[in-house]
């Protein structure tokens, strides 16, 4: 979805979010009835409010076992949309505070929504969802579920095709 700048007033418009193709796939798989919407209101004739709401549930596989897991997915955000030209201090670092308003300084006089909905998608799914804190994984050896089962496994498995696996899961 994309709305034109033109459109925007001093009126609130709030637009429900019409489905969820958005998401990125490589996160897992949203599932939502409603999944949310998104307000757009003018501040002044350069400068836009942008407000959002996302609710879901996040559906993935553990990043340690790959059982299927779930979590919920509930996100509020805001945004500063501005078609003026972005400023870049000179000779400074940009400084990246929490509280400050997320600024969206658009190319064109558009604001592409899906965009900013995979990056709040980015910002809010965990970098690796796990079905527990304590979750045992797959052995290295064997290829077991260690939640499930046990194994005999105790030796150097640095050969073994699961090795790399559990390389993987360890990052
Ligand atoms: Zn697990
Ligand atoms: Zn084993």
């Amino acid at each position: 979805m994309k709305i034109c700048l033109d459109k925007i007033t001093g009126k609130t418009i709030r637009y429900p979010l019409d489905g969820v193709a958005w998401f990125p796939p490589e996160l897992g798989l949203f599932v939502a009835s409603e999944p949310g919407w998104i307000s757009v209101c003018r501040s002044d004739s350069e400068t836009v409010l942008l407000k959002g709401e996302l609710n879901g549930v996040l559906q993935s596989s553990c990043g340690r076992c790959g059982v299927h897991v779930e979590d919920d997915f509930n996100n509020r955000f805001e945004y500063v949309v501005s078609s003026r030209k972005e400023e870049i201090p000179e000779e400074q670092e940009v400084e990246c505070s929490d509280d400050a308003l997320n600024t969206l300084y658009l190319q064109e006089p558009e604001i592409d929504i899906d965009e900013i909905l995979r990056e709040q998608a980015y910002l809010e799914s965990p970098v690796r969802m796990l079905c527990s804190e304590n979750c045992k994984g797959v052995c290295q050896g064997c290829g077991a579920q260690l939640n499930s089962e046990s194994c005999s496994c105790s030796a150097d498995y640095s050969d073994s095709p699961f090795a790399i696996l559990g390389k993987i899961n360890k990052k």
